[in-house]
């Protein structure tokens, strides 16, 4: 074992056929299809009852006194963006390495975004790079728990608080996870995430919230929640418009994808600690291995991976003989594992964040109502610019089955154990490793 030859070279594969049961995500049971048929069958696809009960099932999940649902995780983020009072000028820090829904519904409010750094080794934001670039226009930090990882949020909060600027979670890749035995989502003013049909928490499209502010909830359900923006509201200074949505968005959670919501609920917890014993079991098996390392907290840390959502792992070509992540990649899809070298590419490189005039200021909407220029250029986050020849894509098994996971194990040991193979045809990586809206290669 280990020192077959590689399948790239001509070798056996070392994964034979596995059934797809293994990855396939969410696990859809007649109780889904069933709830899903009766919001059709009523007709009430654009109500909100079934919604309102996810919405309180998942607040009491969670702990927390508010959900709000919405039509998708973007919009989740926007509305917790207005509801930290996010508005013209004002500014937002987030990390560089994110899907880009964390930081562009700034644009729309009129705010911009100043990306803070990833620490090399959770891939969240570097709370060591956030405090010098608060201004007195800072309104919120926007943390993502990226790829699953918690972020620091002790060292986060003690800066935000000390700053009196608001905490936005992004918990898009983190539902169910733990940060030192707290919930995600539950530790800023707001936790907004996506629930689309790709994330460990799938129903469907659509999002949600979670707060304990009612200012936040209410501020976000009179930016796009036309229908519920009536006499409920209390705060004062909304109350004298209700009727009609702020912002002129109709952000309300399609009823099938609540009702999914309902029913997964149920089983969420259970199924996603199936996934962290079958990943933490993967990992384990891959400890000695040179060149891989796991990309997770410690055990026993209280911290967790929630659903271990676009499961990854950090590359170290070095002790490769500098294999680049792409070739090594290569090498362990040919035995029959998912891999794929790189995450998000760092957003402060797109020509949005530069050049792009969105709405008619006559300047690039980065700084169109910015009081400087925020705009970061190539050079000036290199942890992020090169994050992406350092980590790499692995399967995300749905179940705890030691037999098939052992086969992914041996794929990655054998190529790590055969670089030197490698190194010849070795072409290096691509100019950029990864991708704006998927991670690159094959997911399943
Ligand atoms: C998926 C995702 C979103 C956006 O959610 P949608 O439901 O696709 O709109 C936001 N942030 C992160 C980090 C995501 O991965």
């Amino acid at each position: 074992m280990g020192n077959e030859k590689l399948a790239l070279l001509g070798g056996p594969k070392a994964v034979g056929q596995v059934e797809a049961e293994m990855f396939h995500w969410p696990i859809v049971t007649e109780e889904d299809e069933a709830a899903v048929l009766e919001v059709l069958r009523k007709g009430t696809m654009s109500g909100t009852d079934v919604t309102k009960k996810f919405e309180q099932e998942f607040a009491d999940w969670l702990g927390m006194d508010y959900a709000l649902g919405f039509n998708n995780g973007t919009n989740s983020l926007q509305a917790a963006m207005y509801g930290c009072e996010v508005g013209i000028g004002d500014e937002i820090i987030c990390p560089s390495v994110t899907y880009w829904a964390t930081a562009l519904p700034a644009f729309s409010l009129g705010a911009t975004v100043v990306f803070a750094e990833i620490d090399p080794v959770t891939l969240c934001i570097d709370p060591k790079d956030i405090e010098h670039r608060i201004t007195e226009r800072t309104k919120a930090i926007v943390v993502v728990h990226y790829l699953g990882h918690p972020a620091d949020m002790d060292a986060i909060m003690e800066i935000a608080e000390r700053h009196h600027i608001k905490v936005i979670e992004d918990v898009s890749h983190a539902q169910g996870g733990y940060y030192k035995g707290r919930r995600v989502g539950t530790i800023g003013d707001v936790g907004a995430m996506s629930l689309m049909a790709g994330k460990s928490f799938a129903i469907g499209e659509g999002g949600i919230f979670v707060t304990n502010n009612r200012d936040i909830y209410e501020r976000a359900i009179a930016l796009g929640h036309y229908e519920r923006f009536n006499d409920s509201i209390q705060n004062e200074a909304l109350r004298p418009h209700i009727g009609v949505p702020y912002g002129g968005y109709k952000y309300r959670m399609h009823q099938m994808s609540s009702a999914v919501g309902r029913v997964q609920l149920k089983e969420y917890d259970r199924r996603i600690g199936e996934i962290d014993k079958a990943m933490n079991y993967f990992w384990d098996q891959l400890a000695d291995v040179p060149g891989i390392r796991a990309h997770r907290p410690d055990p026993g840390s209280g911290s967790t991976m929630g659903g271990w959502y676009a499961t990854h792992g950090h590359y170290v070509a070095e002790e490769l003989g500098g294999l680049s992540v792409s070739r090594f990649c290569e090498a362990v899809r040919a035995e029959g594992a998912d891999a794929s070298p790189g995450c998000n590419l760092p957003l402060h490189l797109h020509s949005l964040l530069h050049e792009v005039d969105v709405y008619g200021h006559g300047k690039p909407t980065v700084i169109a109502n910015a009081n400087r220029d925020v705009r970061q250029e190539r050079g000036s986050l290199p942890v992020s610019e090169g994050i992406g020849a350092k980590v790499f894509g692995i399967p995300w098994f749905k179940h705890y089955r030691p037999e098939i996971i052992e086969q992914y194990v041996e794929a990655y040991r054998k190529v790590a154990a055969n670089y030197k193979e490698l190194l010849a045809e070795d072409s290096g990586n691509p100019g950029s490793v990864g991708g704006w809206n998927f991670f690159a290669g094959a997911r399943r």
